[in-house]
Order: C-alpha cells, then structure tokens, then sequence
C-alpha cells in the first residue's frame, strides 16, 4: 500500500513518521510517497494533506497542476485524510474569523464549512484531551496550532470528535478531516484508522 503526503509545505515529514510507525504497529507493509507531482497522484492509494499555511499549500498545489486533479480523484473516491491547513484545503466553503469569507485555492471536496484562525489570538496554540468514540475510550491529545474549527457539515458529512460545540473531526465518505495535528501527539490511532480503511476498500 502507498499513502502520499502532499509535500508543498508544512508538517510533511511528521505525517511521514507517524504513517511509518502506524504501518509497524499494525505490521502493515506499506509505503510513504512525497507527493509534489500530478503523475505521483496515480501511483497512490490514500493521500495526506498536512497541516501548515492553506494559503500556501493551495497556491503551491496549483502552480504544480495537482490541484484540480487530486480534487477529481478524491470527488471519485481516493481516501484522503486533512490534518489543519489539510482540512481546510477539504472545505466547500471557507471563511476566515477576522475578514469573513474568503476565496483561496482548495480542493473544495467536502460538504463542510470551515473558519480559519477560529480560536483567535488570545488561544492561537494550545494542547486539550479529546473524546474520540471512533478511537474508543482513551482520550486522545488534541494539539491546536492557529487551528481553524468545522463549524457546519452536510450532505453526509459527519463530526466524530467536537470541542467547545464545534466539529474538530469529521468525516464524510472517503475523506477525513481534523483540525487538530495527529501527527504531533505521538499517538498514532488516527494514522492507523485511515490505513485500517484503505485495507477495507
Ligand atoms: N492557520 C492555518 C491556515 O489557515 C492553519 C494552521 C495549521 O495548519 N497549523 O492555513
């Protein structure tokens, strides 16, 4: 199995560790790919779109021709998984807390509304345990850096995890989206839950 990580820009090589270390735990025999090329989109099975600066991740996804082709291919149904800036590459729509709606480079594969920056200045980064019911009963440490938060879902898209009356993960069909950073707790179920649905397809 091949899992590709979007490799503009951001948390690139922590997703790598952890889908490593997941592949281990679950003697899984699999395989990272750094994605930076369109005709790399064709050799993967799931991808992972970290987290970092939207903005640039867009842009840079845009001037490589990968853009639109990794949105057709996850709209057909390629397992993709958004970690912060990643989730909100996901969004239909896309707002920021301080200047409203904005339009930016994403993918737009998602039936979610998502507000960048949500918790503003005065909590811009913090750590908080989160109940996770798809993970089972152990908490699972939520790290928040500028984080945007899900704040509407439909058309099937569903939370699996919600803090302070807002989504933080989510899922709908193939597509999986936390604002949270799983690759930053050291706890890799989030990883081995999305390899663990590429095995089942
Ligand atoms: N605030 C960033 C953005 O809007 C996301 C932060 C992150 O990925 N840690 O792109």
């Amino acid at each position: 199995m091949r899992i590709g990580i979007l490799a503009y820009q951001g948390g690139i090589y922590e997703h790598e560790y952890m889908l490593r270390r997941a592949f281990t735990e679950l003697g899984v025999n699999g395989d990272v790919i750094l994605v930076k090329k369109p005709s790399q989109l064709r050799e993967i099975d799931g991808v992972i779109i970290p987290g970092g600066e939207s903005t640039t991740i867009g842009r840079l996804a845009e001037r490589f021709g990968v853009l639109d082709l990794l949105g057709d291919l996850i709209r057909e149904g390629l397992p993709a998984f958004g970690t912060c800036a990643g989730a909100i590459m996901m969004a239909k729509k896309v707002r920021d807390s301080v200047i409203g709606e904005i339009q930016q480079p994403v993918l737009g594969v998602m039936d979610v509304e998502i507000v960048r920056n949500y918790y503003g200045r005065q909590r811009e980064s913090f750590e908080i345990d989160l109940s996770i019911p798809a993970l089972g009963e152990e908490p699972f440490r939520g790290v928040f850096i500028r984080a945007p938060a899900i704040v509407k879902l439909w058309n099937g898209a569903v939370p699996l995890a919600k803090l302070e009356g807002v989504t933080v993960l989510a899922r709908q069909k193939n597509i999986l989206a936390s604002t949270f950073h799983p690759e930053l707790s050291g706890d890799t179920r989030l990883h081995k839950l999305f390899i663990e649905e590429l095995i089942r397809r």
